[in-house]
């Protein structure tokens, strides 16, 4: 594939990390029902984000990157996997995907329709920055069968925004919701960031109630997280802004789920809430533990325990392709006890839990044989409801969800590798590790 010196990713400078070269030929025949696709272009960074994603591209090569998707995609399709994928649910992210002009964006969206089986589509979700759609994009996407929408509106503040460098006002986001549903959307989610430096409960609460006013059928809270060298984290450090404090953070968990709950959204996992049967699918897919492939820089693949993530440099990752390898990094087969490991912890975030009997048909291991010292241990601290069926984390357990989680990942199984120490609130313990030196 020829490329002008404006076009050339490969350009840019290298990034110190060797090419696994997976050739297509080696990937497994297994049926793929997900299918990601990573568009790494972004209006302006935000100060938070550690998603691979570059400002100030232009539409030639936007344009450039579209080729290259659909070649790499070309190699998926000609591979022994190929016939096998044939997605249920796609999902577009990024990056914003919608800064795709829209001429390039239907492109891809033919093109993949060339080369894969989307027979079975049920979902196809698009992320979108509020203020980057208009009334014609909309339309055209959900004539191309785009059925769902997800914009990123994170609050309802001004200073929130500008804190987290987003560009967009708050008022935008009402007017991007109504124009996705003149053009057809039935289905929308709105993305909203929580524990924002100097926000409190009611700035948070009135975030929350915003999104409600607006009708959507999903509705994602995320708590905000200091990537490692994000601005954001590097202004913590510094001591130039004060993270929320711990309790504040719960109490927000704990209003974002009772508020929702009232509002007619369940929360089906710790930080997702749906209308009844509008759950997204395709991160369903995720926390189940399914196959997915996933197409352009940083984007993750999973093929029934067999694991990668693409190249996170558009330069490596269109290097790789033009060499008809898959740009794959971080490949791990991954053993049957770390497979149970890590679906324990996926299903784990779900409100469902996890089910004995799909569990063991899943992986083959019964979570009473292989976990019966830390089931036990951590519904006798209140932190799992455990039943006949299954297992699943109470509210105390919510707080302190990751750590749980970590247990189950644990190589030597059965034994619970930290000390499991109530706060001084009753209702949040939290769980510490041995050398953890106490506060
Ligand atoms: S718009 Fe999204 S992907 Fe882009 S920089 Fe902001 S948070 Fe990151």
């Amino acid at each position: 594939m020829k490329s002008t010196a404006l076009n050339d990713f490969t350009s840019l400078p290298a990034l110190d990390r060797p090419n696994a070269a997976l050739a297509p030929s080696a990937l497994p025949p297994v049926p793929i029902p997900g299918l990601y696709i990573h568009i790494p272009f972004c209006f302006h960074k935000c100060h938070y984000c550690d998603f691979y994603s570059l400002p100030g591209q232009t539409n030639e090569r936007m344009h450039r990157f579209v080729d290259l998707l659909l070649a790499e995609a070309d190699l998926w399709a000609n591979s022994p996997t190929g016939p096998l994928v044939r997605p249920q649910t796609i999902f577009i992210g990024g990056g914003t995907p919608t800064l795709l002009p829209l001429a390039s964006m239907l492109r891809l969206i033919t093109g993949l329709r060339q080369r894969f089986d989307l027979s079975n589509l049920n979902e196809f979700t698009i992320e979108a920055n509020p203020a980057t759609v208009t009334p014609e994009y909309c339309a055209a996407l959900c004539q191309h069968a785009v059925t769902r929408l997800s914009f990123g509106a994170q609050s309802f503040h001004a200073a929130e925004l500008a804190l987290l460098e987003r560009h967009h006002n708050p008022s935008d986001v009402a007017a991007s919701i109504q124009t996705a549903r003149d053009a057809g959307f039935k289905r929308l989610n709105v993305d909203l960031i929580y524990a924002i430096p100097g926000q409190d409960l009611p700035s948070f609460a009135y975030s929350l109630d915003s999104v409600i006013a607006l009708q959507p059928e999903h509705i994602s809270a995320y708590n905000l997280t200091y990537e490692p060298d994000t601005p954001l984290a590097i202004k913590k450090r510094q001591g130039a802004i004060t993270p929320v404090d711990e309790d504040t953070e719960l109490q927000m968990l704990h209003h974002a789920r009772r508020r929702l709950a009232f509002a007619g959204y369940h929360a089906y996992e710790i930080s997702n809430h749906a209308r009844p049967a509008e759950e997204c699918r395709h991160n369903l897919l995720y926390w189940d533990g399914g196959s997915y492939i996933g197409l352009g820089p940083s984007a993750a693949s999973h093929l029934d325990g067999l694991r990668f993530r693409n190249q996170p440099h558009l330069g490596d990752w269109e290097h790789s392709i033009q060499s008809q390898t898959l740009p794959a990094i971080d490949l791990e087969h991954l053993c049957p006890l770390r497979r149970a490991g890590e679906l324990a912890m996926l299903q784990l975030r779900l409100a469902t839990g996890i089910n004995f009997s799909q569990f063991t048909s899943q992986t083959h291991f019964d979570p009473r044989h292989l976990w019966p010292t830390l089931l036990t241990h951590l519904h006798q601290l209140c932190l799992i409801e455990l039943d006949n069926h299954g297992f699943r984390l109470t509210p105390q357990g919510i707080n302190v969800a990751d750590a749980i989680a970590a247990e189950f990942l644990d190589p030597e199984p059965g034994t619970p590798t930290t000390s499991l120490t109530p706060t001084p609130h009753a209702d949040t313990p939290t769980l510490r590790h041995p050398d953890t030196p106490e506060s």
